[in-house]
């Protein structure tokens, strides 16, 4: 039998872990170097930040599905396939009320199976932010703003900084997804200012650009997750910037794989605390 002090380390140790009716909870996915992030509020409700590349859908849909979750919405944050990917699979495994999606024309193979998945499911609305546009969730307590990219055009080659930005706050404590931004991208993001935040979502897996510095230490994130892989790692000078300058806690999907952090609306905790 169990003595009292033991049950009681037991507790301590296993009480973080699970979601109770005040956590909220981010779990970044092991998906390599692509996006895909599930967050859960203590309302029940469910959102998904992108869903992976083509070959992570499955374990994503069978995931969602297996838990029976019905997702409030999805953002696609913006049309690579490593982060629009799996949102076909998705949407045909589970119920998704909402999709959010940059306003930009994009032709791909993923982006098509994505299209078609949504004309699968005509009772997915489907909203398009464009030029600034911005969308306020409630969830419970919580709050989400996700606001798109400020121009209509990025130049050749960039449409990374389409990438919409989510901004999450439960109580104190607060949680930033920057999808792919760039250089432009951030920058907008600076100037629109609420960048602050306890966890980050690093843009761009981790890649330096210009603006990545002056980013990075307006974000001041306790927490970092840079969704990355072996073969395409994060820059070390911007994981040296967060951990050395900064003080983060630097997650990486190489090395840590699936993490999930805890918001109380007071402080966060990891799945690894
Ligand atoms: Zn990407």
């Amino acid at each position: 039998m169990r003595t009292l002090a033991a049950l009681a380390l037991a507790l301590a140790t296993t009480f973080p872990l699970q979601a109770s009716a005040e956590t909220l909870c981010a779990r970044f996915f092991d998906v390599g170097k692509a996006d895909a992030t599930l967050v859960s509020f203590p309302s029940g409700e469910h959102i998904l930040i992108d869903a992976g590349k083509n070959g992570d859908g499955k374990q994503i849909a069978a995931t969602l599905a297996a838990e029976g979750i019905h997702l409030r919405a999805m953002v696609i944050t913006h049309f690579d396939k490593d982060h629009v990917g799996g949102a076909d699979q998705v949407l045909d495994a589970v119920p998704v009320d909402e999709v959010l999606i940059p306003g930009y024309a994009k032709e791909s193979k993923q982006h098509t199976q994505f299209l078609e998945a949504l004309a699968r499911h005509p009772s997915t609305r489907v909203t398009t932010l464009t030029r600034g546009e911005a969308r306020e969730m409630t969830l419970g307590t919580a709050h989400l703003r996700i606001s798109a990219a400020h121009r209509d055009s990025y130049g050749r080659d960039e449409e990374n900084d389409f990438s919409l930005a989510c901004r999450l706050a439960y109580g104190k404590t607060r949680f930033f997804f920057t999808g792919d931004a760039e250089d432009t991208r951030q920058k907008e993001l600076l100037a629109e200012g609420d960048v602050a935040c306890d966890v980050l979502k690093v843009p761009y897996h981790g890649r330096l650009v210009h603006a990545s510095g002056a980013f990075l230490s307006a974000c001041a994130p306790k927490i970092a997750y840079i969704f990355e892989s072996e073969k395409e790692p994060a820059n070390p000078a911007l994981v040296e910037h967060l951990e050395k300058t900064l003080g983060a806690r630097v997650f990486l999907g190489s090395r840590d794989g699936e993490v999930r952090v805890f918001s109380y609306g007071t402080r966060v905790f990891t799945d690894r605390d």
